[in-house]
């Protein structure tokens, strides 16, 4: 919508003019406008920030490790807490057994959690489906483990006879990464089957890292709940700030045994404080908006909040299946897969295309209303 040359720095600035002033709120108009119809990524849209705005005139750092105050002094490390230990409680994780920060993103987060699972099997081998996220082969080049991608099931989870025979041919400690809601069609990979599939096979050094970005409080408030969590066997866990939680920043909590973190510790480095995260400078922005958003939902409301998604993703098979676009979902999931409309319906809805079907995700902000728009812009009227 601008050109390039609109957007240039020049070499003289000039503060605050007006004309920039009016071109970025062209700009906001505009994304707002697009945001209106907003189906396919599984990110919550429903939030209001504006009471925090005075903090972008701060410059706060959370750099170094969530529990101590750096040199610098200026950081929002207690709120980074107060979110943690609200995601370890999510979690099932006991304080004081789990450590937790904010990393800037799940890529981050599962980075974290291989890296950790690295240190503790060094000859150990990445295994994860091969629907889970895509940040999980580069992390193994980075981290240089090699890394299988298992089969999945009809229904998109890791097919665990797969699993099984991969980490007994192999015959070495396993990293396991069990997706919990993946982003294609929100398959949870099942983590106790996992935990059962590599003892079959012999062996017994595994760590088990839940990537629940986007579906941990799924699993946690469905009916019925899906294991995903440190009681269920996870030695890691992560859950994004941006997807179900709805935050304008990418962030994730990243969850792991004390012990894990432990051995990666660096004891002072981090500007006076221990380095036990993977970033520098961290962002310090986050934990308040996260902190802002929870405290306003509480546990009880982010269970709210799932069963809203569950009951919109009932309505929404129940039209797609009477506008005859043939609806898939994985049991309890909040996507929902259905025959392909044209270009232009794919493309004012942000839908997906997985396999040749497109892609509903249903987050907070989709009403059983858009839902009925949607249905009918993908029937021209005729729903
Ligand atoms: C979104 C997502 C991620 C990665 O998150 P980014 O914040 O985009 O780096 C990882 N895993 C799953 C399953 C996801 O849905």
């Amino acid at each position: 919508m601008f050109t390039p040359e609109e957007l240039r720095i020049p070499v003289r600035g000039a503060a605050r003019r007006r004309a920039d002033i009016d071109l970025l709120h062209r700009f906001a108009t505009s994304v707002q406008e697009r945001s209106r119809r907003m189906a396919g990524f599984p990110v919550n849209l429903e939030f209001d920030y504006g009471p925090l705005a005075p903090f972008l005139s701060m410059h706060l750092n959370n750099a170094g490790s969530p529990g101590q105050a750096s040199e610098y002094g200026l950081d929002t490390k207690p709120f980074e807490q107060a979110v943690t230990a609200f995601f370890i409680e999510l979690a099932g994780g006991l304080p004081g057994e789990v450590f937790g920060h904010l990393a800037h993103g799940g890529t981050e987060a599962n980075l974290f959690a291989a890296f950790v699972a690295r240190e503790r099997y060094p000859d150990g081998v990445l295994f994860a489906s091969q629907e889970a996220h895509y940040s999980i082969p580069k992390i193994a080049r980075l981290l240089r483990v090699p890394h299988v991608a298992v089969d999945v099931d009809e229904r998109g989870a890791m097919d665990l006879t797969a699993l099984g025979h991969e980490i007994g041919s192999r015959g070495v400690p396993a990293i396991v990464v069990a997706t919990i809601g993946t982003t294609s069609r929100s398959a949870v990979d099942d983590i106790p089957g996992i935990r059962r599939a590599a003892s079959a096979a012999g062996v017994d050094d595994v760590f088990v890292h839940s990537d629940a970005a986007f579906g941990g409080p799924l699993a946690e408030y469905g009916q019925p709940r899906r294991p995903w969590s440190f009681p269920d066997g996870a030695d890691s866990v992560s859950i994004s700030g941006h997807k179900i939680i709805g935050s304008p920043l990418p962030s994730s909590a990243i969850l792991v045994r004390e012990v894990d973190a432990d051995a990666i510790r660096r004891p002072g480095v981090a500007v006076g404080s221990d380095d036990d995260t993977i970033g520098g400078s961290r962002d310090a922005l986050s934990p308040l908006l996260l902190w802002y958003a929870l405290r306003e939902l509480g546990r009880d409301g982010l269970a709210g909040r799932v069963r809203h998604c569950l009951e919109v993703t009932e309505h929404a098979v129940r039209r797609l299946a009477e506008a005859g676009l043939n609806p898939t979902r994985f049991p309890g999931g909040n996507v929902v897969l259905f025959d392909r409309p044209d270009e232009e319906v794919m493309s004012a809805w942000h839908l997906l295309d997985v396999d040749g079907r497109a892609h509903l995700s249903v987050m907070p902000h989709v009403t059983t209303d858009l839902v009925d728009q949607l249905c009918a812009d993908l029937t021209g009227g005729r729903a």
